[in-house]
């Protein structure tokens, strides 16, 4: 696989640790636990958008545009990080922000809302639940054209085949990271949203020929539905890559047991993975995508399904400022979903 030919911005100048979490692992008595922490990645705090990030804003910069667009819902890690590479590259920014919980949008709230302000977001729209977010933006995108202005509009979470070759990106820096350190793991652990992230992962291991199994962690959906979404974004971005061959389709697997109530509703055992990673091992997790996804290995490690003696590599995603906004309920302070 050449990476090399396709446009990328750099964000990050080194490759983001892996580290052992001893207390994690002798807490769980199960496999020796390992963490990527792409919570470390640029435009601080980054996370997995930076690294899609990279390759959708250079596409974005060499077709012209002066305005990235893009969408996601309240607390959006996406449209922050999209944001602040907007203010690296001297390009404005705007947002669609759909309401999936009616009037969960508050301007004034902390975490990354706050920092939608500090980073001079340019304009917010909201929409509510179900409105055709593309079309939205295509409307925003329009408006700037009748101005003499150039939008880019970057898709929800930055899911597509361009961004999806951020994470090919991490596995082949992975790869190489655990052939310098003679590290042999055996399961990766991911979150699956919207799917680019387990999609590009699942593709730059195939690409690749690396037989690491994936298990995405779903923050959303059932496997039924999603599991589909990885695969179709997958044979996308296996196709952008020219890679030769049919990606396997049970290279693409989902837990959808973690996620409930709803997408970004709180529950119990999101909860004690926050309290445990940040008790145990002092990292933050957050608790719309990783306080659930680790909920999701812990809870594969009691079921026995991760063995000891076994290393699991956990993907940190990111995603700490909107802990901010929610610190009474990850602290315990308020009842929430035991699902
Ligand atoms: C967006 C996000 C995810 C999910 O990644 P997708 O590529 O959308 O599936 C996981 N963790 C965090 C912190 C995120 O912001």
């Amino acid at each position: 696989m050449d990476l090399s030919r396709f446009p990328r911005r750099r964000y990050t100048p080194f490759a983001t640790p892996i580290e052992f979490l001893p207390n994690l692992s002798r807490e769980l008595a199960g496999p020796n636990i390992y963490i990527k922490r792409d919570d470390m990645l640029g435009l601080f705090p980054g996370g997995n958008k930076t690294r899609k990030l990279e390759f959708l804003v250079a596409d974005a910069l060499a077709k012209g545009a002066d305005t990235l667009i893009t969408c996601g819902a309240p607390q959006s890690n996406h449209c922050r990080i999209t944001l602040a590479a907007a203010a690296k590259e001297g390009l404005k920014c705007r947002f669609v922000i759909e309401e999936r919980i009616a009037n969960s949008y508050d301007d004034n709230a902390n975490g990354n809302h706050f920092m939608f302000r500090l980073m001079g977001v340019e304009d917010i729209v909201v929409v509510p639940a179900g409105t055709d977010m593309l079309a939205a933006m295509q409307k925003i995108a329009d408006e700037l054209t009748t101005k003499g202005r150039r939008g880019y509009i970057v898709p929800g979470g930055g899911s597509n085949a361009i961004g999806a070759l951020g994470y090919v990106a991490c596995v082949q820096e992975i790869l190489a990271q655990l052939f310098e350190t003679t590290l042999a793991i055996d399961h990766i652990v991911v979150g699956s949203g919207s799917s680019g992230t387990h999609a590009g992962m699942v593709t730059g291991l195939f690409g690749m020929n690396s037989h690491i199994p994936v298990m995405g962690i779903g923050v959303s959906r059932d496997p039924e539905n999603q599991e589909p979404l990885v695969y179709r974004e997958a044979q996308a971005t296996a196709k952008l890559l020219g890679l030769r061959g049919e990606i396997p389709r049970e290279l693409v697997k989902t837990d959808g047991s973690y996620w409930r109530p709803k997408y970004s509703l709180p529950n119990q055992r999101m909860v004690e993975a926050v309290q445990m990673l940040a008790r145990l091992e002092g990292i933050p997790l957050d608790p719309t995508y990783t306080g659930k996804i680790m909920a999701g290995l812990i809870g594969l490690i009691r079921q026995g399904v991760y063995k000891k003696g076994e290393n699991v590599l956990f993907i940190h995603t990111g995603g700490m400022p909107s802990l901010f906004a929610v610190t009474d309920v990850v602290l315990g302070k308020v009842p929430v979903a035991d699902v």
